[in-house]
């Protein structure tokens, strides 16, 4: 199986190297081809997502990217939109020996991916700008689909879907009434739904009633960094695009160019959204083995400096690897 990996900018490349170093302890039939996208290839080709890249993703059987900073847009909203891979899902799991705000937290924010605001349909009208959210009751149904069988496969209990239908009564309106609708035919699963603020107050005060979240791409967007912060951060949150043709997978950081080139980001995120590939490929054993010595080490307290640890990036990888070939 081919595996196009996208390190692009900043912190990408650092958190990717480190994973890769993990994923090469692993004896597994996967062909890694590395490709351009983000600020340099822009600068260097004059294209940010390049026609090699894209046509490498269309026949890989999985992407594999780092982060894109300031051509984020062009490339990874781009690349979801190219690939139609329309479910975002954003796991916030508390990791073993994380010190954060809600210890066992286990939660799962699946974000449509491809339509609302971020679709990019803006416009300049006299002195007004002007942005349209597109709602279709196809992407609406598979999305809300998505979740319920996440659900179901994953033994989870609950989806709760968030929107702000008493305000944004058509485009949240159509939301609302799928995901109401899709909830009949998942029997055993609960359905709850809430308004976006009041989740947000509920994830900070109580995440735990949460478990299945679905909703649309722009308040996806925010609360999965926000459930994020719930269990330690960006350095250690994974997310998956999952399509019914194509897979993409990234951390739910940026370019992060604050801290790039100091070798200090956590490659926590990119190992995670590694195992995230590796399970939807179909080597569950092998995700549960990086999984568990990514917890180890951590637990052991070897982390990176945003966990209150003095490894550097590398190191970090290297500490991981060794535990996977004890
Ligand atoms: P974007 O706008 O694409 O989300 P960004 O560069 O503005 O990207 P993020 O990368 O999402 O912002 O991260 C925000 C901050 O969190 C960073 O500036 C950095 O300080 C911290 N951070 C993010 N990822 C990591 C990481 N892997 N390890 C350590 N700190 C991180």
């Amino acid at each position: 199986m081919r595996i196009a990996v996208i390190p692009g900018d900043g912190i990408g490349k650092e958190v990717m190297d480190a994973a890769m170093l993990v994923l090469e302890e692993l004896d597994l039939n996967l062909e890694y081809e590395f490709y351009e996208a983000g600020d340099e290839a822009l600068k260097k080709y004059g294209k940010a997502l390049p026609d090699e890249t894209l046509e490498a993703c269309r026949r890989s059987s999985a992407v594999l990217f780092g982060a894109a900073g300031e051509t984020a847009a062009d490339v990874i909203v781009r690349l979801r939109q190219e690939l139609d891979t329309y479910a975002n899902v954003r796991p916030a799991r508390a990791l073993n020996g994380v010190k954060c705000l809600y210890p066992g937290l286990d939660i799962v924010i699946v974000r449509e991916n491809t339509e609302c605001l971020y679709k990019g349909f803006e416009f300049e009208l006299d002195n007004s700008a002007i942005a349209l959210r597109i709602i279709t009751k196809r992407a609406s149904e598979r999305i809300a689909r998505f979740a319920f069988e996440l659900a179901r496969r994953e033994g989870r209990k609950k989806v709760t879907a968030l929107h702000k239908a008493n305000v944004m009564k058509k485009t949240c309106g159509i939301f609302r009434d799928v995901c109401r609708n899709v909830a009949k035919e998942f029997k055993e699963i609960e359905f709850n739904e809430y308004y976006i603020d009041a989740a947000c107050m509920y994830l900070v005060m109580n995440p735990y009633r949460f478990d299945v979240i679905v909703t649309t791409n722009m308040f996806g967007d925010i609360v999965s960094d926000l459930a994020a912060g719930l269990v330690g951060g960006l350095g250690i949150a994974p997310s998956a695009n999952i399509g019914e043709k194509h897979a993409i997978f990234e951390p739910v950081h940026g370019a992060a160019f604050d801290i790039a080139g100091k070798g200090i980001a956590n490659p926590t995120a990119m190992i995670l959204t590694a195992c995230m590939m590796l399970q939807h490929l179909g080597f569950t054993k092998e995700a549960e083995k990086v999984r568990k010595a990514l917890e180890d080490t951590i637990s052991s307290g070897k982390t990176t400096p945003d966990l209150g640890g003095k490894l550097k990036t590398k190191e970090f990888a290297e500490e991981v690897a060794k535990r996977l070939r004890e």
